[in-house]
């Protein structure tokens, strides 16, 4: 499965603790995430993660872009809802396509805590059969 990361950056350390927490699932799927959110998890974990420009040069929506071909099967983006920065991915736009393309989406811990467990248990199996190419 592709699972796309994105933390904003008062998330990113919980994305890191996260990721170290789930490295064992996490190393069996090929991650992408923004430049920065990458950066930092690649280090603290050792995971290999595609790496595309850092949010506020584009690379959110170069993550669009990929849901948007369908190529995304599982978005975990940990959003600030209290202090956003203006520079930072703009959710609407990509919870907007992950809805277009039915990519469970998690923008918060406790979420994307079940959503990697139901991708364990196989509960996400659906779309790799959806999408044979993947
Ligand atoms: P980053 O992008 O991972 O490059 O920081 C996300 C963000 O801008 O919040």
């Amino acid at each position: 499965m592709n699972i796309a990361l994105i933390a904003h950056d008062s998330k990113k350390e919980l994305m890191i603790q996260f990721c170290i927490a789930y490295c064992g699932i996490l190393s069996r799927h090929n991650l992408c995430a923004t430049g920065t959110t990458g950066k930092q998890v690649s280090e603290a974990t050792g995971l290999h993660i595609q790496r595309y420009l850092s949010g506020s040069q584009g690379g959110d929506q170069q993550i669009c872009a990929r849901i948007s071909c369908n190529e995304i099967d599982v978005l975990l983006f940990f959003r600030d809802p209290i202090n956003p920065k203006s520079n930072e991915p703009n959710d609407m736009n990509l919870l907007r396509l992950c809805d277009v393309h039915n990519v469970p989406v998690a923008t918060n811990i406790a979420t994307a805590e079940a959503l990697i467990l139901a991708l364990e248990r196989g509960d996400l199996d659906w779309r790799e059969i959806g999408n044979p190419s993947l």
